[in-house]
């Protein structure tokens, strides 16, 4: 392998590579738009896009493509190949100004949520001058936003850029309150932390259910499990380990900081930790890191898995997004400083935090909804579907206390009056640190594990950047009208204490009487996505986005849409997979099995000398049984499905029917096949089976 200084970076038309190659007036106006976002002009486009165009040829690349992130939840391109025709019948390599800023696809083809009507279906991509271009299997791919003829977002990384540019205008304001002059912006960062299966090919190619669903449908437990925590950063291997390593050397020439790796807790799962950047390019990456993930296992002769729940009865996989803000200059915003005085605007801004969260717990639970998630939270291995905050001890004996100044003005008030004292260092890896947690501090940002191995992170950190936004302006409101700063901060975070405590938890957050506590404190358990959408659209939230101008009203409607059809959609081909699969495979598979039963007991029956057939005839009964089970079994499910198409019910009305009666058909007919399984000889079981799955990679 190449240095990894050498190799970083290579693919992406960094601002070295800019510094480089384009002149220096050029460059620096493209540096205003880039910082500032300024609009970039029609000359200095042209100027930068045949830079661009001539780094990309140098490179191999033969085509370009804006590059975008629809509301599939997976990045779009269309490739167009750099070449132009000449008079005299040859082709030379062009790319305008106007071809890198904007383009023009049909787009009827991606979910809209309505707001493309059919006679315009064109869809616009814009450039995002803020993250890098950059080549990928010979294409020049350039970051795009993705919005209607009229202007609406139908894409994850508009309302992204929008929610960032609110929290920098309301986080600027309390800068500025805290004396802070220089400071031009706050941008928040992102640290995501993906988790991943990774499964033999052969095997995975025969199984349809992995093939349609990315999850396994049926499947009886092996002997073991992840019970003996033996591959938890276990040794990785040899196969994985060049994996890992292909992997790593891919994401480093896009410029994407792979830091660390290592295997989890489930067996044949891993973990993949980029180092933080900035949360749109963190976004990108992290949809290219997923992207490539799944490339480069096929080379390998593996199939990536990021289902959230690929495995019934061992963990499912999600995504930790470290997040927190910090200025133009790297100042971390939620890193406790050494003074007083920074010590009280770091209250200040976690305090903004837990108020975000608590008032908006239910669009951070929607921001992580989908099928497949509905399968971890609530269970034993992810955050509970219930959102809380942990501190960590040190921190919420401060918090505590500038809430008892308020109640009882003892001898705290002296202590922890802000802006007076200074706070003591939290420890970074505190060992107290709560897994269980939805949403914990971590010694200088806050960590939401609520996401799915699938998400995208741009819903989660939407929200996140929006609530905050929110907060922080009713913060700037009252304090930048008051008389007595200092007194007045005092108040404002005791009263924040005061009125959000409620969503501080320290405990253990799998537990049932965390369920029970929580409710009685008021607090939202929202455990499906049709249980959680409904909250997107009530009042408070619309106002909430429509104030901040990350959506419009249309555009939440459009995304509450597509957010249930999109639900729906899963479940029906999940359900038409199960029955796919027991008729055409598990069925005949069970009725092979008792035909070899049945054929072994009548002739064991001729034989003189007597034989036992005790085995034969249980397992014969058995198996008829269960197999004439799944055929019912699959006859109901079947039928759901076909009277759905005679209810005439809203999207969230069949949403609630899919997870009602679909599902537990599902369910029904799943423990049927399973139980059959593990009647049947092995060489009848028609797919690999989870101990294959499982242990499968050697
Ligand atoms: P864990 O113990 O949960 O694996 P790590 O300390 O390894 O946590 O960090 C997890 C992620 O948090 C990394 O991607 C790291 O870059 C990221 N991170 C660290 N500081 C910040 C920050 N200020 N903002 C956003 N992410 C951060
Ligand atoms: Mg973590």
């Amino acid at each position: 392998m190449n240095k990894i200084s050498e190799v970083f970076g290579t693919n992406v038309f960094s601002d070295a590579v800019m510094r480089e190659r384009l002149p220096k007036e050029i460059y620096k106006q493209l540096q205003r738009t880039i910082k500032e976002g300024k609009h970039l002009d029609t000359a200095v486009a042209n100027v930068v896009a045949n830079a661009m165009k001539d780094w990309a040829i140098e490179k191999g690349a033969t085509h370009y493509t804006h590059w975008f992130q629809p509301m599939t939840g997976v990045t779009a391109e269309k490739h167009d190949s750099f070449i132009s025709p000449t008079e005299d019948g040859r082709v030379i390599m062009e790319f305008s100004g106007k071809e890198l800023i904007q383009g023009e696809s049909d787009a009827s083809s991606f979910p809209s949520g309505g707001l493309r009507a059919t006679f315009e279906a064109r869809g616009y991509t814009a450039w995002d001058a803020t993250s890098y271009a950059f080549i990928k299997e010979r294409t020049l791919c350039i970051p795009t936003a993705f919005c209607s003829y009229g202007g609406e977002a139908l894409d994850k990384k508009t309302p992204l850029l929008r929610s960032m540019e609110a929290i920098n205008r309301q986080a600027l304001r309390i800068l500025r309150l805290f004396g802070d002059e220089t400071s031009v912006g706050v941008r928040t960062t992102v640290g995501p932390e993906q988790e991943y299966f990774l499964v033999d090919k052969e095997m995975f190619d025969k199984r349809p259910d992995l093939l349609y669903t990315g999850r396994t449908l049926f499947g009886a437990k092996a002997p073991k499990g992840q019970e003996m925590d033996d591959h938890y950063f276990g040794t990785i291997k040899t196969k994985v380990a060049k994996f890992m390593q292909e992997l790593n050397e891919e994401l480093w020439k896009l410029g994407i900081l792979a830091k660390t790796e290592h295997n989890e807790v489930a067996p044949a799962q891993h973990e993949l930790a980029p180092i933080f950047t900035t949360t749109n390019i963190s976004a990108d990456h992290n949809q290219l890191t997923m992207e490539l993930m799944q490339r480069i296992a096929k080379k390998h002769g593996l199939v990536c898995l990021l289902h959230e729940k690929p495995f019934d009865g061992v963990n499912g996989s999600g995504k930790h997004n470290n997040w927190s803000m910090s200025t133009n200059i790297g100042k971390n915003l939620l890193d406790p400083g050494d003074t007083p005085h920074e010590n009280a605007q770091f209250l200040l801004f976690l305090c903004a935090v837990i108020a975000a969260v608590d008032d908006y717990q239910d669009l951070l639970r929607i921001s992580v909804a989908s099928a497949g998630n509905d399968h971890r939270l609530g269970a034993n291995e992810a955050p509970p579907a219930i959102v809380s905050v942990f501190l960590g001890s040190e921190l919420a004996e401060i918090v505590d206390s500038l809430e008892k100044d308020a109640k009882y003005g003892k001898k705290e008030k002296e202590i922890w009056k802000v802006g007076v004292h200074t706070l003591p260092r939290f420890p970074k890896d505190s060992t107290d640190r709560n897994r269980t947690s939805p949403f914990a501090f971590t010694g200088n940002k806050f960590e939401f594990r609520m996401l799915g191995s699938n998400d995208s992170i741009s819903d989660a950190n939407v929200v996140l950047n929006t609530a905050v936004a929110e907060i922080l302006r009713q913060f700037a409101d009252r304090l930048e009208n008051c008389k007595n700063f200092n007194t007045e901060l005092h108040n404002l975070l005791r009263d924040t204490v005061c009125k959000h405590k409620r969503i501080i938890f320290d405990g253990n957050g799998y537990d049932d009487a965390w369920v029970k506590e929580a409710e009685k404190r008021g607090l939202l358990n929202l455990r499906t996505v049709p249980d959680c959408l409904p909250y997107f659209l009530h009042e408070k939230n619309i106002a909430l986005f429509t104030q901040h101008k990350v959506f419009t009203e249309t555009e939440m409607h459009a995304r509450y849409e597509i957010l249930l059809e999109n639900y729906c959609k899963i479940l029906n081909i999940e359900a038409r997979t199960m029955i796919d699969m027991s008729k055409k495979d598990l069925m005949p598979a069970a009725s092979a099995f008792s035909k070899v039963l049945a054929e072994t007991l009548y002739i064991k029956n001729q034989c003189t000398c007597d034989p036992d057939t005790f085995y034969e005839e249980q397992t014969l009964k058995k198996i008829s049984s269960l197999c004439a089970e799944m055929y019912r079994k699959t006859e109901a499910l079947e039928q759901t499905l076909t009277a759905l198409a005679s209810k005439h019910l809203d999207e969230l009305g069949k949403a609630k029917y899919y997870r009602s009666e679909v599902c537990a058909a599902m369910t029904e007919l799943r423990s049927v096949v399973d139980e059959a399984e593990n009647v049947m000889g092995r060489k009848y079981y028609p797919y690999p089976t989870y101990g294959d799955l499982l242990f499968g990679v050697r």
